[in-house]
């Protein structure tokens, strides 16, 4: 029951304690999440997100994230390149201007007049990695026609992303959701995923659920995976439904590859007759785990289904 909060992946942990801290004391679902983000995205060991996320392919972070409580309550940066917290300036765009979405210069000058202090986000890890890539002579043959060149093998290039999604529910009963991530590794410069994009990596709205995807940004955009499993949950979906259904959308209109993944968390609201469906997670691929906190401690779990096992 709630208050709980719901994350993906293993590193799931560094964000659960500050949020559900939060919860505890009776805090809002908002301000949990976004202490979590600001938890993960300050870990250095944690190479998907953050300081410390895996380079562009020039060899420059850029950091993507957003934040929502409801469909007139969202906020996103991407192409964040000096600031450790794309989810914190993803709030005060929601809350300080008119505006969903700021990107690259013109969002990392808002960070600027925002007071956000900018900061070198690589680290020694992350930077032997790009050189080892780059060094690598199949990533000059892939460049030439690819354009964009991912790690070399599947066992990385599965490796090679992960987005911290967070969503949480308060002893109100007021939902929230973020995305934080680096996007994918060695990106061409410029490359905007799913994450920070509402309805795709993120979608909440407070009368019908929650959701957040984690994986090839690419295969989520193509079918706004997040706002498929909150729309199939306004139709009477529960939580497990409507997590399999919009992970079965992505697989029945593409192709996958063998490192192909994504995964979804879904929450449902509490009913204004107290009533509440719960919550689940699926991924198309064995290897996804969330963390979950709720009256029960933390967990790091599978997900309650994996579609293509
Ligand atoms: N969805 C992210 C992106 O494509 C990466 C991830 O979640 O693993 O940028």
């Amino acid at each position: 029951m709630p208050p709980l909060v719901l994350t993906t992946w293993s590193f799931g942990p560094v964000a659960n304690e500050p949020a559900s801290a939060i919860l505890r004391a009776g805090g809002a679902a908002i301000d949990a999440c976004e202490a979590g983000a600001i938890a993960v995205e300050n870990d250095p060991s944690i190479n998907s997100v953050g300081v410390g996320g895996l380079p562009d392919a020039d060899g420059h972070v850029s950091l993507d994230g957003c934040i929502m409580t409801d469909p007139d309550q969202c906020g996103s940066v991407a192409f964040i390149r000096r600031f450790a917290n794309p989810v914190s300036i993803a709030r005060r765009v929601m809350e300080k201007t008119i505006h969903v979405m700021l990107v690259g210069e013109g969002a990392e000058q808002f960070a600027l007049r925002e007071g956000f202090t900018p900061r070198d986000l690589s680290t020694p890890y992350a930077r032997a990695e790009w050189d080892k890539w780059r060094a690598d002579p199949r990533t000059l043959e892939r460049a030439r026609y690819r354009g964009w060149i991912p790690p070399l093998n599947v066992e990385e290039r599965a490796r090679s992303h992960d987005t911290v999604s967070i969503l949480a529910l308060d002893k109100r009963h007021r939902l929230a959701g973020v995305c934080s991530t680096s996007g994918m590794a060695f990106k061409v410069p410029g490359r905007v995923g799913d994450s920070p994009i509402i309805g795709h990596g993120l979608y909440v709205d407070q009368e019908a659920g929650a959701a957040a995807a984690t994986g090839n940004g690419e295969l989520v955009m193509g079918t706004c995976t997040s706002f498929l499993a909150v729309e199939l949950m306004r139709s009477g979906a529960t939580p497990l439904q409507a997590a399999e259904q919009s992970l079965q959308r992505i697989i029945d209109r593409f192709e996958l590859l063998p490192d192909h993944q994504v995964a979804i968390i879904v929450l449902a609201p509490v009913k204004p007759d107290g009533s509440w469906a719960g919550w689940a997670s699926a991924a198309i691929k064995p290897g996804f785990h969330h963390t979950i906190t709720d009256d029960r401690g933390t967990r790091i779990e599978p997900p309650t289904h994996v579609l293509a096992p």
